[in-house]
């Protein structure tokens, strides 16, 4: 069985490396949505994959230091395009969520990434 949890968070980039007069090579910001995807079966005791509650305390660290920044500045983020942000979040997260599947990162409502670590 497969559970997530979703998180937002707004943050700003630019992609240093696409070609002049690219508009992604000018600074700007997006919402980004975040799903985060537990593979496992439920609890024989309390009928739960994982709790929410944890999930959630696990993965807001990592999203606050994404949250209202220039990911350009954040260590190991200076490409910040939206494949190499989810590949990123799952590096940071993976270690403390060893049960953690897939994630999804929607850098706007219509284009997204999906990363199980390959
Ligand atoms: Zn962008």
């Amino acid at each position: 069985m497969l559970i997530y949890k979703e998180f937002t968070f707004d943050s700003a980039h630019y992609l240093p490396y696409v070609p002049e007069g690219h508009k992604c090579k000018n600074m700007h910001g997006h919402t980004y949505r975040l799903r985060i995807w537990i593979e496992g079966t439920p609890h024989p005791e309390f009928g739960w994959v994982m709790d929410f509650a944890v999930l959630k305390d696990i993965v807001k660290p990592v999203v606050n230091q994404l949250d209202h920044k220039c990911m350009n500045e954040v260590p190991g983020l200076s490409n910040p395009t939206c494949e190499l942000i989810a590949v990123w979040i799952w590096d940071q997260l993976k270690p403390q969520l060893p049960a953690m599947a897939r994630i999804e990162l929607h850098e706007t409502p219509t284009s997204g990434v999906i990363y199980e670590g390959k």
